[in-house]
């Protein structure tokens, strides 16, 4: 109302300045005109124009920022006009000369009617109106009493009746404008209200977010009442607490320490409000038992009333708090219930609405964005809805699908019966899942999972069936995937153990139907573990599937084989291969020459190349077993078997094999305390000289002297040593013995004498893992003893010179540093590559004793023998003869040029003392 009255004042003000500044104009003039005082008519001039000058300035001022609350316009405006008054009361002191009636009736005239039209304008404030009479009033009136001549009494009392009656009316008119100006405003508040209520409407429509929309709400209701300060909270959904909705007007710190509150009761207004659903009227928060524990939060955001409305939805049920607080404690009148009443009502149902669409929208998004494919059809099973997910797995567009029955997706892989029995259940359920195979649009079928269920009406009749699937056929991949996992090496390709156990089964189901025979190979590559250990296992994963590649290679376009690969790899380098269904045995000998001289080939691993070669084991179905496992050990003791003739072969599964394998377990037990239990001894077989047949070196050969089994060859143990790493002890126990040995020899039989031992590579192999076995403490071992290197030999074999990595060749070379010699045993069986003797400093080369058996005048052995010999002492390399056991040998060895001679023909191997006796 004071606004409305303020707005008014200004509005007119405009219109009654320039009237005023006109007949202020005029009035100076009209005394000039008669002649006296001009200068006092431009002094009065001088104070009349700027204070109208300096009020339009106010007014415009006004009028541009509107009504701004915290700057008190209508004071001003007062003092504004009583400012004026005052100038204009100025007039009858500086222009109201004595003696000059004309003078005084203008001044007197001018005044009236301008305290006349005052009174017009100003009627709305009645202050207003007084501010402007008061000053012009007094000064006139005394001056008329002061200057009191008969005229002047006739004149003032003329001029006090008309302003009467111009108050009287001016008092009528006040009532009339505040009247009206009341039902205009009633009419505004109604608008405004009806236009943030549409404003509120459409945001709801738009499906604004709930916050955006609370918050219009309360600026909307905080604009139309400026002193009012909103704040709407919501209930949590477990419903005893209270969370911010919006408060824009609140202090920040003030919400967020009521963010969350419990409700109940003297739990402020809000707290309260909510948790009785009553309207909650604090009128003083400072001294009001709700707000106890509340009253400095709210003095710290200087509020001091508080009006709280719970908000509810359709049903009654409390959403939250609808609060309107002052900064002064302030009743409610009957208009501010009202206001609070309706907009609780509007918070409410934008709460309700917007709640209720999120939730069918919610709905709605998932319908759209789900990858499950859905489909919804009425009682009728005819398509009413179906989403995208759905149009895309299909691929039917939704206009093409609906209205149809979801049998357009048939793929004929199930019969009637299939789906009758969907239906039945459907029927008597209301539910059915499980795997349905469906034909897309374009013909290709896929397997899904399916969901349907369906939803009834009140009455019980089904309203519609919604049905959901998955596809499964990523599944089906993966489970396939998973499935080769677990059936199929992932390094070859090739079937796995587990594939393998399966498919021998089957083969000799079949086999055994048909009556014929199977063949169960086992390869296993020789010196692999060499290749993986010095090239890394990258290279070794090469050769594995290069090897898988060509034993597949050997089978395929076998007519033994009629299905599938009948190659499988069991892990490491063993591999097998299932002949299944033989019509000719000669077949299986067949294919395994083929693995083993494709085995044989060289690898080219990048760079590199690698030569390994493949130990064949075979066993026969039904002759050997009819059982699966037993065949397996079968074929794998026939590998062994093959291993132990000296590889790159194959061996038939005997039944001797069986009793064979299971005494190498038992040995390889035995092998373990065999050291600490001392059953170990060395025999030394004598080295001669053959050109002086001296005995200055000797080979130290290991015996074991097994409790129950007797002495037992190191070519029988040797292998299940190196098998099971136990070489690396026996080796350094071989090699301390001998130093001991050559140490006491060195004094009493030559000082120069040479002790050679046996090296296996699996000991220069662990000999770079295990800190305690390396070369090294082999020299320092003969440092202590104070022996130079050339009191022992290590005999090495030319398998070990094939690996061309720094391993072997640095403990090689730190042998050669240390003055150790280094001997090439079994020349001429392995590869034999004159290239070796010289990439590595080899001191000896020893011909194995097969050569030198077979030695006869004009033997190729003896040819062979010969061009060693030349070609060894060419490289500046002496020769031992091995194996020598007939003085023809000797004879023929020694017309060679060889250097040294070993065999029974000289000694066996014997014991220390026996070789003391011998020597001396
Ligand atoms: P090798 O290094 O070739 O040793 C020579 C083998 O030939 C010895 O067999 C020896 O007794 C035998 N021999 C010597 N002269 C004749 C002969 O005139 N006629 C025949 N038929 N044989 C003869 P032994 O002692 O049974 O050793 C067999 C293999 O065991 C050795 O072959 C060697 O490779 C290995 N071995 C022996 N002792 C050790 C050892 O301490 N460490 C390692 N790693 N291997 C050893
Ligand atoms: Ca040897
Ligand atoms: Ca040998």
């Amino acid at each position: 109302m004071q606004a409305e009255i303020t707005q008014r004042l200004y509005k007119e003000a405009g219109v009654s300045e320039l009237t005023g500044m006109t007949l202020a104009i005029l009035l100076g003039a009209a005394i000039l005109a008669t002649g006296e005082s001009d200068h006092r008519v431009y002094m009065w001039l001088g104070l009349v124009i700027p204070a109208y000058v300096f009020r339009t300035v106010f007014t415009s001022a006004f009028n541009k920022n509107g009504f701004a609350p915290t700057i008190d316009w209508l004071n001003r405006f007062r003092i504004l006009t009583t400012l004026t008054s005052i100038v204009w009361s100025t007039a009858s002191l500086f222009l109201f000369l004595p003696n000059n009636t004309l003078n005084q009736s203008i001044i007197l005239f001018t005044l009236t009617g301008l305290l006349a039209g005052a009174a017009l304008s100003y009627a709305v404030d009645i202050i207003t109106l007084i501010c402007f009479f008061l000053p012009i009033l007094i000064v006139l009136i005394s001056r008329l009493i002061y200057e009191a001549t008969t005229t002047t009494y006739v004149m003032s009392s003329m001029v006090l009746l008309f302003l009467i009656f111009i108050l009287a009316s001016g008092r009528r008119m006040h009532k009339t404008l505040h009247e009206n100006i009341y039902l205009a405003k009633t009419y505004k508040d109604g608008e405004e209200r009806e236009k943030s209520h549409g404003e509120i409407m459409e945001m709801l429509a738009n499906r604004a977010p709930l916050s955006e929309t609370l918050e219009a709400i309360v600026t909307n209701l905080e604009k139309q009442n400026p002193k009012m300060l909103c704040s709407i909270l919501l209930l949590d959904p477990d419903g005893k607490h209270l969370l911010h909705g919006s408060a824009p007007s609140l202090p920040e710190s003030y919400n967020l320490a009521i963010n969350g509150i419990t409700i109940g009761h003297g739990v402020g207004s809000c707290g309260t409000a909510a948790f009785t659903a009553q309207r909650i009227i604090v009128e003083d928060i400072q001294s009001h038992p709700y707000w106890v524990d509340y009253k400095e939060l709210a003095a710290k955001a200087s509020l001091a009333a508080c009006w709280s409305e719970p908000i509810k939805d359709s049903s009654g049920k409390v959403l939250g708090s609808f609060a309107i607080y002052h900064r002064e404690p302030t009743i409610p009148t009957e208009k501010d219930i009202k206001l609070i009443l309706q907009n609780a009502y509007l918070a409410g149902m934008s709460i309700e609405m917007l709640r209720n669409s999120q939730e069918q929208l919610l709905a709605a998004m998932l319908f759209d964005n789900s990858h499950e494919s859905m489909i919804v059809t009425d009682a009728d099973q005819l398509t009413i809805a179906v989403n995208s997910a759905f149009e895309n797995i299909t691929g039917y567009s939704a206009k093409e699908a609906i209205g149809k029955n979801p049998n357009i997706l048939k793929s004929g892989r199930h019969d009637n019966d299939f789906y009758q029995e969907l239906q039945q259940q459907l029927k008597a359920t209301g539910k059915w899942q499980g795997e349905i195979w469906n034909r897309k649009k374009d013909g290709s079928v896929y397997a899904e999972w399916l969901r349907v269920s369906a939803t009834y009406k009140k009455d019980g009749t089904v309203l519609n069936y919604i049905g959901l699937s998955t596809d499964v056929t990523k599944r089906k991949e993966s489970e396939e995937i998973i499935w080769r996992q677990a059936n199929f090496d992932m390094l070859t390709g090739l079937p796995n153990r587990h594939m393998f156990h399966d498919r021998i089964t089957q083969e000799i189901k079949k086999t055994h139907r048909a009556k014929l025979p199977l063949a169960l190979l086992f390869v296993d590559l020789d010196h692999f573990k060499e290749v993986n250990d010095t090239l890394g296992h990258p290279m070794g994963d090469l050769l594995l599937k290069e090897a898988a590649a060509r034993l597949v290679s050997c089978v395929r376009d076998s007519d033994t084989v009629a299905h599938m690969n009948p190659v499988s790899r069991l892990g490491g380098d063993e591999f097998t291969i299932v002949l299944g269904e033989l019509r000719e045995l000669e077949s299986v000998e067949r294919i395994a020459q083929r693995v083993l001289s494709r085995i044989a080939e060289p690898f080219q691993l990048g760079e590199e190349i690698a030569y390994v070669s493949a130990s064949v084991g075979i066993t026969m179905y039904p002759t050997d077993s009819m059982d699966v496992d037993t065949l397996i050990k079968n074929a794998d003791q026939a590998m062994y078997a093959a291993k132990q003739q000296g590889r790159n072969r194959f061996c038939y599964f005997t039944e001797s094999m069986q009793a064979l394998a299971q005494d190498r377990m038992r040995l390889a037990n035995d092998l373990r305390s065999a050291l600490k239990n001392k059953q170990f001894h060395i025999l030394y077989q004598p080295i001669i000289d053959l050109a002086t047949g001296q005995i200055q070196k000797a080979e130290a050969l290991i015996r074991w002297q097994h409790p129950s089994k007797g002495l037992i060859s190191p070519a029988e143990f040797i292998p299940i040593a190196e098998d099971t790493g136990l070489i690396v002890d026996i080796g350094n126990w071989v090699f301390q013995e001998a130093a001991n040995q050559v140490a006491l020899w060195r004094k009493s039989l030559h000082p120069d004498f040479q002790i050679s031992i046996n090296k296996s590579p699996v000991q220069f192999y662990n000999a770079t893992s295990s800190k305690e076995n390396t070369h090294v403490n082999w020299v320092h071992y003969l440092e202590q003893l104070g022996l130079p290197g050339q009191s022992i030999t290590v005999e090495i074999t030319e398998r070990l010179l094939l690996d061309t990595s720094n391993t072997i060749r640095s403990q090689l070379l730190e042998f050669r540093d240390a003055g150790m010699q280094v001997s090439l045993d079994d020349f001429g069986t392995g590869y034999s590559s004159m290239s070796y003797l010289k990439k590595f400093d080899i001191d000896y080369i020893k011909i194995d004793q097969s050569f030198v058996q077979n030695l006869d005048v004009q033997s190729d052995d003896l040819a062979l023998c010969e061009a060693i010999i030349v070609m060894a002492h060419k490289l500046n390399l002496k020769v031992v003869a091995e194996g020598v056991e007939t003085q023809q040998q000797l004879d023929l060895l020694n017309a060679a040029g060889c250097d040294f001679g070993q065999g029974y023909f000289f000694s066996r191997p014997i014991p220390v003392e026996e070789f003391q006796k011998l020597v001396n």
